[in-house]
């Protein structure tokens, strides 16, 4: 059942993603060649409880930490660890979610560590653009599918693969609500978008195959089958009567939309 949310809990959400949104901004800044992945997560962690808010990944199904640090072929729920140090020319991705008086907001990016390739470079901003390309169509009245689909097409056209083992959701006082948001498919199909929707759009995509496999080692960290790159870009997207509302963008991501 989709939980259609009313002003004040999109209020709540509103306030939460203001935050995530702006630890993802500040991150861009504190991500660097020599810090470990464990870095960033005490980093999303003190600023989330420092704005009085509860870290919503933090025990998630037994999640050890409050952000998901992913390194290269690793897509996505990387464990933060000491021992990982990032590297000039990795990318890492991190998924941060934060509870605010019961309400969660949840988002992701991708980051490149000091210089990239070319490639990897626009692995990331393909993945960032098709999340755009879905949020053109979080209108009320078109169809939960055609947002996927528009992601797909994207991220086909520029030649990556789209991961079909992982999708997006619907959040709210949890953080994973129906509906489920893939990131492919045809266009048309599913429930019909209302206002008070709110989505978690998160498409994943990979520079090779599209497979992913689950470590066996740690139980949690998702990796490309081939080895090759993986990417991850989330918001959290209010759907309304006139323009989708995108809580979860940081202070330039919000002003190049507007
Ligand atoms: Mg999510």
């Amino acid at each position: 059942m989709i939980r259609i949310k009313n002003d004040e809990q999109i209020r709540r959400m509103a306030e939460s993603g203001k935050v995530t949104g702006r630890i993802l901004e500040e991150l861009e800044g504190f991500i660097q060649p020599g810090i470990t992945t464990l870095d960033i997560d005490n980093f999303v962690e003190e600023q989330i409880r420092k704005e009085g808010m509860i870290p919503t990944f933090k025990g998630y199904n037994g999640f050890p930490a409050s952000a998901c640090v992913s390194v290269n072929e690793v897509l996505v729920h990387g464990i933060p660890n000491t021992a990982q140090i990032l590297k000039e020319g990795d990318i890492v991705s991190v998924d941060v979610g934060a509870t605010h008086k019961g309400w969660v907001s949840d988002a992701a990016r991708t980051y490149a560590v000091g210089r990239i390739s070319e490639e990897a470079a626009r692995l990331i901003a393909v993945c960032k653009q098709s999340f755009f390309e879905g949020l053109r169509y979080c209108r009320a009245g078109n169809r939960l599918t055609d947002i996927g689909h528009a992601i797909q097409v994207y991220v086909e056209e520029n030649g990556f693969s789209v991961v079909l083992d992982y999708v997006g959701h619907g959040v709210g006082s949890k953080m994973h609500e129906d509906p489920q948001v893939r990131n492919y498919g045809e266009a048309g199909k599913g429930p019909v978008l209302q206002k008070g929707m709110a989505l978690a759009i998160e498409p994943m995509i990979n520079e090779g195959v599209a497979e992913v496999v689950t470590s066996e080692e740690d139980g949690w960290s998702v990796r490309t089958r081939d080895g090759k790159l993986a990417a991850h870009y989330e918001n959290t997207v209010i759907i309304t009567d006139g323009n989708p509302l995108v809580i979860t963008l940081g202070s330039a991501d919000q002003s190049s939309i507007s």
